[in-house]
């Protein structure tokens, strides 16, 4: 394992916080060590409070920060004596221990302390660091674990059998610390939860953890249990359809949306094809606090209700005698071997974390494996995590869901303008998106777990239907799909316009749109919350003007073929309808070029010419893209087939 300390990189952090922030991040880089928030550090000083009196205070990290990003603020200043004292008490529960930690904080503004704040207090050593590191949870995770762990690190290390994290866990590392330390001592090793290192300074505590972990990698390369082989991929048919089946019961089971991913990674893939699962993956999870992403097991194969009834058998089992309340039973993490290896969450950013985590426990599984057996351990201690009220909030922040939560929603044209208008507005209504657009941009317009950008060409079938297998691979399927692409050529009267430019404009704004419509027809069809459609018309439809008629016709054209859509689709419980804007001048159609053209057209200024409506207003983008999001939501759930004016009030049209 690479030692990442710099000394000249360390030397421009001064003060022992900086310093415990800059080897947090150190830690934090490697996610062989430190995995969504498998890990925490601190830091012990000395300051004066506000009376002038010196306190010592244990800086740890708060809960919500990640330590690779970790900076100062992440850190909770607590009143070291005070968490030393706690440390001797016969018992605490949970609510007591936090309330203690809370208010023995010298910064009300400071975050939650971590859940290991105590057991940091009692290890006498300025800086100390903890982590979930991948290869000792490997060892201790098999059979021999304990003996081969005494093996690699001898009277160097005191180990800990497991005991769930919080203030148990915290007395008893203190109690055998204090029975069993010598002048070796410098690390702990928790079984089947990880490792904490210690020192004077901030480098030798992060060195010794780089160190101890490496002596881990080493004892498995010398088993021969650390190389992996891949294996050979299987070539699996088409899974669209099953993926958008998978979903629909997974939702159901769930109570919610939820995203399905579908890996790309080849190591998964392989893992997912193998014939052993039953034996391997059916164990449980390499650290307890991996369950309340991935849940205990993952489902393998495709019967969500076998899975759930499992579930329940586990809940029932161990809930025995308390008032525990089920979550939902659904999979969050699916291996098969046809469709791969699927991580499922809430959003795009919870399955792409359950892909990280399951993706270091296939290593973790075939290195144990290797090494004589991976083992586990038993279900009541992973329920007993699982059901932990302060893992439980951890994944209760944030407050209400935003409305379109683990839906799905594609734009066409959604590099620019109204899509792109529209893609933001999905978006800050929960949704992921795919905007697919002709514009090579789209692919990186944005950068975030749920956003997808296709380059698409829509006047081609092929890229059309492609797009639609992306969304579902990337999401696991299609909710919402906002036909916005168009063409608005130049005026032309019909004694001149050409046959191709009339083909070309109804290719893009008509054909394209049919195509879009026929190949989502399925997914919107399995939508958990039904489907929906919103059509970009145009106000030419209402109250068409002279010239322009491809334009126009097209626009009429896929109006109606919206309320044929919604005659034919509404038993499916899919909705469809179409706006009407009139002129939305920050939209890339909208060139100096036509709108020059258009005006004189009108025989106006320009200026005239963009407030020509009744209420004698501008219209942009972002209030289609509102009411378009609007139309997909709560609101707009018993209308369809609907065409709705977004024009300032144009006399023709009322
Ligand atoms: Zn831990």
């Amino acid at each position: 394992m690479q030692n990442l300390w710099n000394d000249s990189q360390a030397k421009k952090y001064k003060t022992d916080l900086e310093l415990r922030v800059y080897s947090s991040q150190l830690l934090g880089q490697n996610p062989s060590l430190v995995l969504h928030g498998g890990g925490n550090t601190s830091v012990k000083v000395m300051e004066k409070n506000i009376l002038g009196v010196e306190e010592e205070i244990l800086y740890v990290k708060g809960s919500g920060w990640d330590l690779i990003s970790i900076e100062a603020p992440g850190f909770a200043p607590v009143r070291l004596k005070h968490l030393c004292d706690l440390a001797e008490l016969e018992q605490l529960s949970d609510p007591q221990m936090v309330n203690e930690l809370k208010t023995n904080m010298t910064n009300a503004a400071a975050p939650t302390p971590s859940v290991e704040a105590i057991l940091h207090a009692t290890l006498p050593f300025k800086y100390v660091d903890h982590s979930h590191a991948d290869a000792v949870v490997t060892i201790t995770n098999t059979k021999e674990g304990k003996q081969r762990i005494k093996e690699i690190y001898g009277d160097k290390a005191i180990i800990i059998d497991y005991i769930m994290p919080g203030f148990d866990l915290a007395r008893l590392c203190a109690k055998q610390f204090a029975e069993q330390v010598t002048d070796k001592t410098e690390a702990l090793i928790l079984l089947n939860h990880g490792i904490f290192t210690f020192g004077a300074t901030a480098k030798e505590s992060y060195q010794r953890h780089i160190q101890y972990v490496s002596m881990a990698e080493d004892y498995l390369k010398q088993q021969n249990a650390w190389d992996l082989e891949q294996g050979e991929i299987k070539e699996t048919d088409d899974a669209t359809e099953s993926i958008l089946k998978l979903r629909n019961n997974v939702s159901a089971t769930a109570g919610f949306p939820v995203i399905l991913k579908t890996s790309n990674n080849k190591k998964c893939i392989a893992f997912s094809q193998r014939d052993d699962l039953e034996k391997i993956a059916q164990q449980g999870p390499a650290t307890p606090d991996h369950v309340i992403r991935t849940k205990q097991l993952p489902m393998l194969g495709t019967d969500v209700k076998q899975y759930t009834a499992n579930y329940k058998k586990y809940f029932n089992k161990n809930s025995a005698g308390s008032d525990k309340v089920m979550l939902d039973a659904a999979p969050r993490m699916l291996l098969d071997n046809e469709l791969g290896f699927i991580a499922i969450g809430k959003t795009a950013k919870d399955a792409d974390i359950v892909e990280d985590i399951y993706q270091h426990t296939t290593e973790i599984i075939l290195r144990a494996e290797a090494l004589g057996g991976y083992k586990a351990l038993a279900d009541n201690d992973i329920f007993d995590m699982e059901y932990w009220v302060l893992e439980q909030a951890k994944l209760k922040k944030g407050g209400n869901a935003p409305e379109f939560t683990g839906e799905i929603a594609l734009v066409t044209g959604g590099a620019s303008g109204i899509g792109k208008a529209c893609v933001e507005a999905l978006l800050a209504k929960g949704a992921a998106v795919v905007a697919v657009d002709i514009n090579p941009n789209v692919t990186d317009m944005l950068s975030q777990a749920n956003y997808l950008g296709i380059v698409c060409d829509v006047s081609s079938e092929a890229e059309i239907i492609n797009s639609i297998k992306q969304t579902i691979k990337r999401f696991g399927g299609l909710d919402m799909l906002i036909l916005n692409a168009g063409l608005f050529p130049l005026s032309s009267k019909i004694a001149e316009i050409s046959t191709q430019d009339w083909r070309k404009v109804m290719q893009v704004n008509l054909d394209a749109n049919l195509i879009y419509m026929r190949e989502a027809h399925s997914a919107l069809k399995q939508a958990p919350n039904g489907g929906r459609v919103v059509m970009l018309g145009s106000k030419n439809v209402l109250a068409p003007g002279p010239g322009a008629v491809a334009y126009s016709a097209s626009k009429a054209a896929l109006t109606q073929m919206a309320r044929i859509a919604a005659l034919e689709w509404g038993a499916d419980n899919i909705r469809i309808n179409t706006l009407h804007p009139d002129a939305i001048f920050d939209t890339a159609i909208w060139t100096e070029e036509v709108l020059n053209a258009r005006a004189k057209h009108y025989g106006m200024s320009v200026e005239d010419y963009k407030c020509k409506n009744i209420l004698k207003t501008e219209l942009k983008s972002s209030d289609v893209a509102d009411l378009a999001a609007a139309m997909c939501g709560k609101l707009f759930a018993k209308t369809t087939g609907a065409q709705l004016p977004v024009d300032g009030g144009n006399d023709r049209v009322i």
